[in-house]
């Protein structure tokens, strides 16, 4: 069939160029070892940052809400899949997170990508006169969210304050939204929000903070971003992913109260999906429990330490580190070939790095994105360290 052909045909133009993605098939819980093809592989490449996916008491936690609440939902929030579980959830979220905004309320997603998607389409679609002012390192879901909304869009470019106040300055639309990652997902710094939030107060625009890399990993009690720089605002529209961190899965968004009831009652990757089951829910509220308590903190503690080792420890020559204090640590290589050997290599000695490539990165900037867990050892990141440093000098 002439599709299929060119299909074909597309698919190897994406292997002469290093950019074909494969799955590996993972035969284990999540976590610092996982089991693969039969070996057991150190993994550095998870967003399980707490080591809370297997834990125990969420596994209990799950079995326990299918026991009370059955394995799906069975319908969309706004028909009949709205279950008690979701419900105490997003009251404890607006807790969770709700001393940073005003009037707080939380919305809960099966996952960040619509999250995303439905922030920015909800609070614009159909308006006319709305500008949204995008951050150029944004995760896809951001961009898509860009796309379904089909807002007049600007790209301001990586932390450029000034570029983005001159946008602002010069934009007369009455609905101004700001769209930023808090932790950038492929390169680990984080975005100064402090800054972003004055200007978006002084420009009278909305701030929208994709904190999926931070929730439960900064701040004291995990609060994320917002606790970590000690945020308040009534302008702010808060992310959060629940499948990283917080080792379940699906996402929310909390911000003052109008602004939920605006997405229940007008984004529709919100209205027009099955809500998640609601032992997810379930298990995310002892996943919370965890998070703040003196377990999620002591976890905290550990990454943080593990990082500093990572930190001190890689001592690279040719390939680049770029700076970052987060549990992301990206090692850019710049070739999608050599970042692709660079991956095969570790993964021989029973590492498993993530290799990052465009369309994810920009052209030229292909990586491997090292990811720590609260999981790891300090003994697992002395292994990886050596490796990296000897195979660096090859
Ligand atoms: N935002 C960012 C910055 C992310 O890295 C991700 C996931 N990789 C998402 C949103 C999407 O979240 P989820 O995986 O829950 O769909």
């Amino acid at each position: 069939m002439e599709l299929l052909n060119r299909l074909d045909a597309q698919l190897q133009t994406l292997a002469q160029q290093s950019l074909v993605r494969t799955r590996r098939v993972v035969d284990s819980p999540c976590g610092p070892r996982v089991r693969v093809d039969g070996r057991e592989l150190l993994a550095f490449c998870s967003n399980d940052y707490l080591g809370l996916a297997s834990h125990p008491a969420l596994a209990a936690a799950l079995q326990e809400g299918a026991g009370l609440y059955g394995a799906g939902s069975g319908a969309s929030h706004l028909i009949s899949g709205h279950s008690r579980a979701h419900a105490q959830l997003e009251d404890r979220l607006a807790q969770f997170v709700g001393a940073h905004l005003e009037r707080p309320r939380a919305l809960y997603f099966c996952t960040g990508y619509m999250a995303n998607l439905a922030i920015i389409s909800g609070l614009t679609a159909g308006d006319r006169d709305a500008a949204i002012f995008s951050e150029s390192l944004n995760h896809a879901s951001l961009i898509d969210g860009t796309r379904l909304a089909r807002a007049a869009v600007q790209v301001y470019p990586h932390a450029d304050l000034e570029a983005l106040a001159a946008m602002l300055q010069a934009s007369t639309a009455s609905t101004k939204v700001v769209v930023t990652d808090s932790v950038f997902s492929m390169d680990g710094d984080l975005a100064d929000l402090p800054a972003l939030l004055a200007l978006c107060e002084r420009y009278g625009a909305l701030l929208v903070v994709d904190d999926a890399h931070g929730f439960g990993t900064l701040g004291e009690h995990g609060h994320g971003a917002l606790e970590h720089f000690k945020l308040q605002s009534p302008y702010l529209v808060y992310m959060g992913t629940l499948g990283k961190a917080a080792g379940v899965g699906g996402a929310f968004v909390a911000a003052h109260e109008t602004v939920i009831e605006t997405l229940i009652q007008k984004a529709r990757p919100y209205i027009f999906t099955t809500a998640a089951a609601p032992a997810l829910a379930h298990a995310l509220l002892a996943s919370l429990d965890l998070l703040e308590g003196p377990e999620g903190m002591q976890r905290r503690a550990h990454l943080q330490a593990l990082v500093a080792q990572l930190n001190d420890g890689l001592r690279l020559t040719r390939w680049q580190r770029l700076p970052s204090d987060t549990a992301i640590q990206p090692i850019l290589i710049g070739d999608n070939a050599e970042t692709m050997r660079a991956g095969a290599a570790l993964y021989e000695q029973g590492l498993w790095v993530g290799t990052i490539r465009p369309p994810t990165v920009a052209p030229g900037t292909s990586r491997l994105r090292v990811t720590l867990s609260a999981g790891h050892t300090h003994a697992d990141v002395a292994t990886l360290i050596n490796a990296i440093n000897a195979l660096e000098r090859m």
